[in-house]
């Protein structure tokens, strides 16, 4: 796939963006932009799942409530049309820096809350017939190298400790090979509460149920500033959008705001995909339950089995941009994207000469702590949920349901959770963050490439890994 930009026009070619954007089965047309400013009940920034999601609740808890989304380009531009399409139970932070930083209880909780989201995004889109291709498959989390095999038995450890081992099983090289043959593969754990899905069917589709339910949805918007206090407002080149609540739901967008910009930084991950498979290499490869599959390297990869039959790889490598930089030309890095490709080609040795069909990539939203914000301040007017550092299609359901509770006085369980309320401390001022987060991600693929070469796990000493601690 090449640009972005459709032929003459200077509409974006918005179906370049992502395989799933360009088979979501719609015409990605812009919706009419706001035209002159207006008043309404509750304003949304952004139209990914986070912005979506509440308004959904909002509008289902009151239907009388007018709901505007404010999008800059269309709904599903962003990280919602463009992932690795785990719809996981996984959250940013592990069950044990939860438990050590905010109690057994709470870990416990969030991690239940993580799996009901899961069943919620598949409940959801079947209630209101959204072909998702919502699949439980569950994941698995894999080791391809010794020292990666302690941190599986501990993982396991963890969950029994905290009473919620019934979702998952530990399993040898044999039992692992037997879900997804992969070379060099000596283990797994299994965890049966993941779902893969279609993200752009999710995110396109999730626009039209809002709209039916009475919101309204503004594209070719962007918001360039908000007020908050007494008299909140969404603020747009093409008019205001004043409201009794705002929220900002812009994810790593949001760093592009001067007054929340540097609670979180956009950093890239990237995606590669194949052609479909044939049955003969299917048949090689097994993965008949379509798991989501990753190992726990620190640059991150990621990989799932599209319902027709082909794999996509993610990865983390390609660099963070000096000032928080977005452009569409940092979704493709050449060096990235061959890594990713190769891997595949080690991976799957039986695929050397298997075809890519598309490359793309996109900004996720990474807080100082790793820690996702879902807040309500009702005397501001203000409310937020972002900061999911790469896990974010699940999270992103528990993050409506949160603020719809927060934002129409109910009470539940949910917004218990230590992510609500919390607030992550600031990125550093430029140029330290670019030296840090530089620093950090070098550090990472050095830690991976060191214990790959001496099958030695980091021992947690190292400064990245001290800076990287939560
Ligand atoms: C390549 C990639 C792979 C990923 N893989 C996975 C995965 O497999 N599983 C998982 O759980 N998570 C994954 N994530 C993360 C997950 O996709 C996100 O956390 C989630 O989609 C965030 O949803 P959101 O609605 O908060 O943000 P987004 O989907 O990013 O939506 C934000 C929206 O706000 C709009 N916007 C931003 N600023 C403005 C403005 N100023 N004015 C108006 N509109 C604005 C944007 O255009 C965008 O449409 C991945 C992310 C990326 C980038």
């Amino acid at each position: 796939m090449g640009g972005h930009m459709g032929g003459g026009s200077q509409m974006k070619d918005y179906a370049a963006y992502s395989f799933w954007l360009e088979t979501c089965g719609d015409s990605l047309t812009p919706r009419p932009p706001l035209d002159g400013s207006i008043d309404v009940d509750i304003a949304i920034l952004g139209a990914g799942y986070s912005g979506l999601w509440t308004a959904y609740y909002l509008l289902k808890r009151d239907p009388t409530l007018s709901v505007a989304v404010v999008e800059k380009e269309i709904a599903g531009f962003g990280a919602s049309g463009r992932n690795g399409a785990w719809c996981t139970p996984g959250f940013p932070r592990s069950l044990s820096s939860l438990e050590e930083q905010y109690g057994r209880v709470a870990a416990r909780a969030v991690q239940t809350a993580m799996y009901d989201a899961v069943d919620e995004v598949g409940r959801v889109a079947e209630a209101e017939g959204l072909d998702i291709q919502w699949t439980k498959g569950g994941s698995l989390r894999i080791a391809r190298h010794p020292h990666q095999l302690p941190a599986l038995t501990s993982a396991m450890k963890n969950y029994e400790r905290m009473g919620l081992a019934d979702h998952v099983q530990l399993l040898d090289a044999k039992q692992a090979n037997e879900r997804v043959t992969i070379a060099g593969m000596l283990g797994a754990i299994y965890n049966s509460g993941t779902a893969t899905i279609h993200p752009g069917r999710l995110v396109r589709g999730l626009a039209r149920v809002v709209e039916r339910l009475g919101g309204t949805i503004y594209e070719q918007t962007e918001v360039t500033d908000y007020t908050t206090g007494a008299h909140p407002a969404l603020h747009t080149p093409r008019g205001d959008v004043r409201a009794r609540t705002i929220v900002l739901c812009g994810e790593a967008y949001l760093s592009q705001l001067k007054k929340v910009g540097r609670n979180l930084i956009p950093v890239y991950s990237l995606i590669t995909l194949t052609e479909p498979l044939s049955a003969a290499q299917w048949a090689e490869i097994g993965w008949e339950a379509r798991e989501t599959v990753g190992s726990n390297r620190y640059t991150v990869d990621y990989l799932s089995k599209t319902a027709d039959g082909r794999i996509l790889f993610g990865g983390r490598g390609a660099p963070y941009h000096f000032g928080s930089s977005i452009k569409d030309e940092y979704d493709r890095h050449g060096p990235t994207h061959a890594m990713l490709q190769e891997n595949v080609r080690t991976w799957f040795p039986m695929l050397k000469d298997v075809k890519f069909t598309h490359t793309w990539g996109g900004p996720l939203g990474w807080p100082r702590d790793f820690m996702p914000t879902m807040s309500y301040d009702p005397i501001e007017g203000l409310a937020t949920a972002r900061a999911y550092t790469g896990t974010g299609v699940a999270t992103a359901n528990l993050s409506g349901r949160v603020l719809a509770d927060l934002i129409t006085g109910q009470d539940s369980e949910i917004v218990q959770l230590p992510t609500v309320g919390h607030r992550s401390r600031n990125w550093e001022p430029e140029p330290f963050r670019w030296l840090g987060v530089r620093y950090v991600q070098r550090g990472f693929m050095k830690l991976d490439q060191k214990a790959e070469a001496t099958g030695i796990a980091p021992n947690g000493k190292s400064l990245v890994e001290r800076l990287t601690k939560h």
